[in-house]
């Protein structure tokens, strides 16, 4: 029996370590799930409806990190069905694909000049409820081929003001060593790609495949390789998490955080103060805190952006601004991000301005011209 999971799970310590097993014993059905935890009706008939649309899927690892006692607990509103997700009354507002990231070539997203988006397979380790590419799981699971792959290269290797390839999906670590390593071979070998990112939930669902000596080393292998990943609650910051971040930074990885801001998750000053803390604890930059996008099956995790620029507001004083993540909001019809602050300058007459202190008080400061 392991800590944390003893309501859950009986397994030995080498099987909860084992990203396979893991995998293997996913939770995927409502009978399944209801072997631990009571659902609450909401959920059983959210399990029912979204079937076919929206999967469901939990690793045994992210399940013991649930409350089952508590139905409003963040990793099961993230993870467990409600029947909100397709309530046409709530959901007609929002798009399948806000942002137009489906392109020509399938897989592939050129929306910035310099920068390229892979998503290499459908395959999730949890289908997060409040994910922005929901639309792809409709589809299976299903990474690409080499065919799809070598034609997403060809096209990178074409365009010479590409500098730069974040590889998603789905989970781009759940393709095969084999696999990872030969698409990173392929993009090494274009000149004009300085920079390879990842895009992966897999510290936070199933951190257990940074255990993995072969891909690591195949990472180091390809260095400089980026990783972005995607905690949105402190309670996701666990021993096993860490293991994966630390095994990542020693293989030269450094490990960027994108938070979403979801209601009833995270949408609270003092758990957001918690998880950035978290996070540079363990060694992860918060990079990017997202408004939660207008996405057809997730649009009931919106909150106000007013409550994004609270949330920044008190995190400035409270934490160094290594910790204090860029508030952004990404524009419709695929024009990209932009970083929303509050407003520190309450007024300005020439260079004089008066400014908001982190403890809310007014500063007034004249600036002078440089001689
Ligand atoms: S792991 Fe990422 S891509 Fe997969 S469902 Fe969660 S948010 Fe979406």
């Amino acid at each position: 029996m392991l800590s944390g999971t003893s309501w859950a799970f009986n397994v030995s310590e080498d099987l909860w370590r084992s990203y396979t097993w893991q995998i293997q014993n996913r939770i995927k059905t409502l009978e399944d799930l209801k072997r631990f935890i009571d659902l609450t009706p909401e959920e059983e008939e959210g399990i029912r409806k979204t079937q076919g649309l929206y999967p469901l899927a939990i690793t045994p690892y992210y399940l013991s990190l649930i409350d089952p006692q508590d139905p409003n607990d963040p990793i099961r509103l993230q993870a467990i069905p409600r029947a909100v997700e397709v309530d046409p009354k709530v959901q007609s507002k929002a798009w399948a694909d806000p942002f137009k990231e489906e392109g020509q070539i399938p897989g592939l997203t050129h929306r910035y000049p310099d920068r390229v988006l892979m998503v290499v397979t459908t395959f999730c380790a949890v289908y997060c409820r409040h994910c922005m590419r929901k639309r792809i799981f409709a589809q299976g699971e299903r990474a690409r081929t080499k065919e799809e792959i070598d034609r997403m290269i060809d096209y990178i290797s074409a365009h010479k003001e590409i500098r730069d390839v974040l590889i998603s999906g789905g989970e781009p670590f759940s393709l095969s060593n084999e696999k990872i390593d030969y698409i990173l071979s392929k993009l090494r070998d274009i000149d004009h790609v300085e920079i390879i990112r990842f895009g992966t939930r897999l510290p936070v669902l199933a951190p257990q495949r940074f255990f993995d000596k072969e891909l690591l080393k195949i990472l180091e292998k390809h260095s400089p390789i980026w990783v972005n990943t995607h905690f949105n609650h402190p309670k996701e910051i666990t021993p096993l998490a860490q293991e994966a971040v630390d095994n990542l930074l020693r293989h030269g990885v450094p490990v960027n955080n994108q938070t979403v801001l979801l209601k009833g998750v995270n949408d609270d000053p003092k758990v957001m103060l918690d998880l950035m803390r978290g996070l540079l604890r363990i060694k992860v930059k918060p990079q990017y805190l997202f408004h939660c996008d207008p996405v057809k099956g997730a649009v009931h995790f919106r909150t106000t952006v007013d409550k994004g620029l609270e949330i920044i507001d008190y995190l400035r004083g409270r934490i160094s601004g290594m910790g204090i993540p860029t508030y952004a909001v990404d524009l419709p019809g695929g024009k990209g991000k932009v970083p929303l602050l509050p407003d520190y300058v309450i007024s300005r007459e020439g260079n004089t301005f008066t400014f908001k202190a982190f403890d809310g008080s007014k500063v007034v400061y004249t600036i002078d011209e440089p001689l």
